[in-house]
């Protein structure tokens, strides 16, 4: 984390922690959840959530916010939903790039709206230890960053497009 972003961290959590009692008047029985959407706004300004399925928004939303009261954790979202097209031209780049594999579009829960990639490094430590709760489960040894939504934990395979293990 660069200083730049720890001074951010700092103000975001100090302004969640001077704002929630005024938030306490304003949305009674939400304030937690909405500094905490303050707080993730002055950290990660420029993240998008449109296009995740409703559940995976609800699974996400309601994780970050426990991870910032309870544990004091900001994670931030670096990518959710993506266009077929835009995961279509990550797919064909990625054949040209051994040991960085990247799912189809008709694959990829990017496009689904039901995939997540997270960030700081601890944020997402946090979700791959508490996540099952939300029903969000990180499921590739090498993308530390990639979350998705799933009903049922699934089998986690080395990177993705891995053929699953017979059993
Ligand atoms: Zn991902």
């Amino acid at each position: 984390m660069t200083t730049r972003d720890r001074v951010m961290e700092l103000a975001a959590k100090a302004l969640a922690r001077v704002m929630l009692p005024l938030a306490h008047l304003n949305a009674p029985g939400h304030a937690r959840h909405v500094t905490c959407q303050w707080a993730l706004g002055l950290r990660f300004p420029n993240e998008d959530l449109t296009g995740l399925t409703p559940a995976t928004y609800a699974a996400f939303t309601t994780a970050r916010t426990e991870a910032f009261w309870k544990d004091g954790q900001l994670i931030g979202l670096t990518s959710g939903h993506r266009d077929a097209a835009v995961q279509h031209r990550m797919y064909i780049e990625s054949l040209h790039k051994p040991g960085k594999p990247v799912l189809h579009p008709a694959e990829s829960g990017h496009v689904r709206g039901t995939a997540l990639d997270v960030r700081p490094m601890e944020g997402a430590r946090w979700l791959e230890e508490n996540g099952e709760r939300y029903n969000l489960y990180r499921t590739y040894d090498n993308e530390w960053w990639h979350f998705e939504y799933r009903l049922r934990r699934p089998e986690r395979l080395p990177y993705p497009g891995a053929v699953r293990a017979y059993r």
